[in-house]
């Protein structure tokens, strides 16, 4: 029921936006589409979130990943996130179905990618060398789709090339870790976890 409810009032804020954010000059076609992706995140707040997500970086599995939940980060930050380390340009593919809701730049992220997946949750994949070309926001996307590419942008800069992957929900950050499944094509190929060093990520 709440579920609706939370639906109905994201309805009701969206369409709101279009009112006042739809200058006349915004072509009919535009707002057309604005509606229909209007209606589609409306459609994913309706679902549960994933339980499994699968490994948003190409030839990593699970195993390979150092937990660095929660980790004490510069300026009594904890990490929110895990990350997933790699050479420099490997792809970065979505983690789960969804929507591109923000592409763009900061400090702390450098380039980053936002997916809203079922259940409104957020999907954050950060640091990024470069973007998928031809991605835009309001994209649908499957676990097959690539958003862009490892790198070290934001406050990696100068550190390992890695993948930050952040999964936010309605309470705030969830440990991507658990979540996370290899993906089947990697299972036969996986070369075992290095032991002994685990790169420090940001
Ligand atoms: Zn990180």
């Amino acid at each position: 029921m709440d579920r609706f409810v939370r639906a109905a009032l994201v309805c009701v804020s969206l369409i709101a936006i279009l009112i006042n954010g739809s200058a006349i000059s915004v072509g009919a076609e535009k707002v057309a589409s604005k509606v229909l992706f209007s209606l589609h995140v409306i459609s994913l707040y309706t679902k549960s979130p994933d339980q499994q997500l699968a490994m948003p970086v190409e030839g990593v599995s699970k195993s390979q990943i150092a937990d660095t939940w929660h980790v004490p980060r510069e300026g009594d930050r904890l990490h929110e996130g895990q990350d997933i380390f790699a050479r420099r340009g490997t792809l970065v593919l979505s983690a789960t179905d969804g929507y591109v809701v923000r592409i763009g730049e900061n400090s702390l992220g450098g380039q980053t990618v936002s997916v809203i997946g079922a259940g409104g949750r957020i999907y954050y994949y950060a640091h990024l060398d470069s973007y998928a070309a031809n991605l835009s926001t309001g994209d649908h996307v499957t676990t097959q789709t690539v958003l862009g590419y490892v790198g070290n942008t934001g406050n990696a800069a100068g550190g390992p090339t890695h993948l930050h992957f952040g999964v936010y929900g309605r309470g705030g950050a969830l440990n991507p870790l658990p979540l996370l499944t290899d993906r089947p094509e990697e299972k036969s190929s996986v070369k075992p976890a290095k032991k002994g060093r685990t790169p420090k990520g940001r």
